[in-house]
């Protein structure tokens, strides 16, 4: 792929660049389309230096783009919410990471405790009003977090759910009105494991106990074989998303 934007030799020189519209910034998704997402990183760097930040949840896709960021800008800030809900093995894996990549991660939570949050809102709000719970534990802080920065990398990929179809390699999120790369967003499952396996990476032991999808532990309980990888993720509601990749991200 040749593209100018690539071949800039002063990072800093290109901050005043990045007011893309929302043509341009197809244009360059277009443009990256079939890019490695080590080359669809190196984009982001290039353009934003220390302000992109990676988000991750600790998933094989989060610690995929961990490694490839740790080996191209060590230094790049990396967040993850800690809703005070994530499972003990998450929460090892964390630290495990730290230890083996080195990378520089931010916890990223909310003030209000669970203890205040059931005194406010009632036993369980992961229960009775579970959009509600993640919307201050999960959505909110991130986006207080995120106003800080003016790009985000995450590890969602196309073939997820149906609300992730359409996402970019690089695309602008009109919710937290930033850029939003998705180096993976091409990627398979597969690929993924193949990539955490080919380097030996840790990931979380549970995907080995039947969760392909791990989240906070009252929202997320193992799958069956053949079931949805998904389908451990808020089973019995409605829900399928913790709204921090809702819509209207893609209506670029
Ligand atoms: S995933 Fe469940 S427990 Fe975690 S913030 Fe959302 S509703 Fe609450």
């Amino acid at each position: 792929m040749s593209s100018h934007f690539l071949t800039q030799q002063d990072p800093y020189t290109l901050y005043d660049l990045t007011q893309w519209t929302v043509s341009e910034l197809k244009h360059i998704n277009q443009q990256l389309e079939g890019s490695s997402p080590q080359l669809v990183l190196r984009w982001g760097f290039e353009h934003f230096g220390p302000d992109i930040v990676q988000a991750t949840g600790f998933g094989p896709e989060g610690v995929a783009l961990m490694h490839m960021i740790a080996e191209i800008r060590p230094e790049t800030r990396i967040f993850y919410l800690d809703t005070a809900l994530l499972f003990p093995e998450t929460y090892a894996l964390r630290d495990e990471l730290v230890r083996r990549l080195g990378v520089r991660l931010e916890r990223v939570a909310t003030g209000l405790s669970l203890e205040e949050q059931t005194k406010k809102y009632g036993e369980a709000l992961w229960q009775s009003d579970p959009d509600s719970c993640c919307y201050l534990r999960k959505v909110t802080p991130q986006r207080e977090y995120l106003g800080g920065y003016r790009a985000w990398i995450t590890g969602i990929r196309r073939d997820q759910t149906i609300f992730r179809a359409n996402a970019g390699l690089v695309e602008w999120d009109t919710t937290n009105k930033m850029v939003k790369l998705n180096p993976l967003a091409a990627w398979t499952s597969q690929q993924v494991w193949d990539y955490i396996h080919t380097h030996n990476l840790p990931y979380n032991p549970l995907h080995d106990k039947g969760f392909p999808s791990i989240g906070c532990w009252p929202c997320t309980r193992a799958v069956k074989p053949g079931e949805d990888p998904r389908a451990g993720r808020w089973s019995g509601q409605k829900k399928t998303e913790c709204g921090i990749h809702l819509k209207p991200d893609y209506e670029i």
